[in-house]
């Protein structure tokens, strides 16, 4: 079902009644930035499940998914996940208006009859499944499981730079790169494009971890990369970069976050035959969706991935994996602990208001992140 546009504004009259309109940056069509519209009168998502929860959003991230987003990657897969009967109606524009924004801080202020974690008032914070409406907005309404407990010592602006890129890096790092926090320490990590989002994160989650680090960026991050933590740190831009790291000690866990042709190069610095992972987040299934519809698109993906794993494990007996952000509320739990024990800081490279979403997007897609882009939205 789409999502209704609210013509009538109900402001809150007490504590259990709750406004029903409300702004948020939507988009009515695919495109650049010029698509972002601000509109004050969309309707409330409210609590409809007994296991929802709806938060009153206080700050909001940016990730290049919205940039993609914004611009139509992945319609087809994540229209098919939002409506499972729009698969049999290819005009149906029924995601529209879209909220975008994937990270959310903010307050509960509803809570469904089944939901046993949460109470109004409780400050939380969690990362929005793609295929929901998202954070760019005053409210925000998920599962209770997609939801947790946000660090007490960090502000919303602060907490809102994290779960979906710590919801990201943990599915990689944990489900295909088999690394956990008793499993990690003495284990070599390399991460590439460690300057952005998901790499200041995972930085600071395996060194919580005791991982021997490697990083590759850009030589002006080697400073904030440095104290974040990480053991090495390689120049992608010089000429010799690829030489460096072969020289290195072979690694257990590559993280590609930078894709294209990272693995023509990098799989050669995994040892051989000893379990090592290759899990990039750089992934074609939503690009072959998109391109070739969604039986076509999957079943090519499918090809692929079991091409590339068969090859790489017969070959150097190194496994080939794709990472997945995945809603975790629980995995978020144990990442608050960190942030409040000061194992993980936030880094927030820009912080924009309410007002600025589209400058916000403009920020981003200019590329070169030092950490995360934040918006306030309360
Ligand atoms: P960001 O935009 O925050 O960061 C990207 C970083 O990579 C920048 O700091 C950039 O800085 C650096 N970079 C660019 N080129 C290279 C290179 N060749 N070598 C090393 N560093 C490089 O992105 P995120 O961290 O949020 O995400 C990383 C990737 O992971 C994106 O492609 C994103 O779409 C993907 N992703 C996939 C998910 C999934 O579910 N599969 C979920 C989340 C993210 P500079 O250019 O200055 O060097």
């Amino acid at each position: 079902a789409g999502w209704s546009v609210c013509f009538r504004r109900n402001f809150i009259t007490s504590p259990s009644r709750l406004q029903s309109c409300m702004s948020a940056w939507v988009i009515d069509q695919y495109g650049t930035n010029g698509v972002l519209k601000f509109a004050e009168e969309i309707t409330v998502p409210t609590v409809n499940s007994p296991s929802e929860v709806m938060i009153k959003v206080h700050a909001a991230s940016l990730n290049p998914l919205d940039i993609s987003m914004r611009g139509g990657y992945g319609a087809k897969f994540l229209k098919l996940r939002r409506d499972p009967m729009s698969v049999m109606d290819n005009n149906n524009d029924s995601e529209f208006p879209l909220i975008l924004g994937r990270d959310v801080s903010g307050v509960v202020v509803d809570c469904g009859s089944e939901v046993t974690h949460f109470v109004p008032g409780d400050e939380v914070w969690a990362a929005v499944p793609p295929w929901k409406q998202g954070s760019l907005a005053e409210f925000v309404t998920l599962t209770e499981y997609e939801v947790s407990q946000k660090p007490k010592l960090l502000s919303h602006t602060e907490a809102a730079s994290i779960p979906y890129v710590a919801n990201t890096a943990l599915s990689a790092l944990v489900n295909a790169g088999g690394l956990c926090r008793d499993s990690s320490s003495n284990k070599r990590v390399l991460i590439t494009g460690g300057s952005g989002g998901v790499g200041t994160f995972s930085i600071q989650l395996l060194k919580a971890w005791g991982a021997h680090v490697t990083v590759t960026c850009s030589q002006n991050a080697e400073g904030l990369i440095r104290g974040l933590g990480a053991d090495e740190v390689v120049d992608y831009t010089a000429e010799d970069a690829h030489e460096q790291l072969g020289m290195m000690e072979k690694f257990d866990v590559i993280l590609d976050s930078v894709g294209g042709e990272t693995e023509h190069w990098a799989m050669g610095l995994l040892k051989p035959w000893s379990g090592a992972k290759y899990v990039t987040l750089v992934t074609p299934l939503l690009f072959n969706t998109d391109s070739m519809g969604l039986l076509g698109g999957m079943f090519q993906t499918g090809y692929t991935l079991h091409s590339k794993a068969t090859q790489n494990i017969v070959s150097s007996g190194v496994f080939y994996r794709w990472g997945f952000y995945a809603p975790d509320g629980p995995a978020l739990d144990e990442v608050s602990k960190l942030m409040d024990a000061g194992k993980i800081l936030p880094v927030v490279e820009a912080q924009f208001p309410f007002t600025q979403v589209p400058q916000a997007f403009q920020k981003l897609e200019q590329g070169h992140a030092r950490g995360k882009t934040v918006v306030r939205v309360a």
